[in-house]
């Protein structure tokens, strides 16, 4: 497996997420928790319907 992501790695939050309400791709986080493993999950609020999405990243080892 390559990391084909090693270029751009300022950015810790995933790109591209999408509100499934409305389609915008403003969130807020408004909770961040540390999962044992080396993974982060954020939860996020739309800021135009309110709409909660909850994401996992990766932490770099
Ligand atoms: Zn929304």
């Amino acid at each position: 497996m390559s990391d084909a992501t090693s270029k751009m790695k300022r950015e810790p939050e995933p790109r591209g997420i999408r509100c499934p309400r409305c389609g915008c791709g403003h969130f807020e986080v408004v909770y961040t928790r540390r999962i044992p493993g080396g993974a982060i999950r954020r939860r996020r609020e739309c800021r135009h319907c309110g709409r909660r999405v909850t994401t996992t990243e990766r932490m770099g080892a």
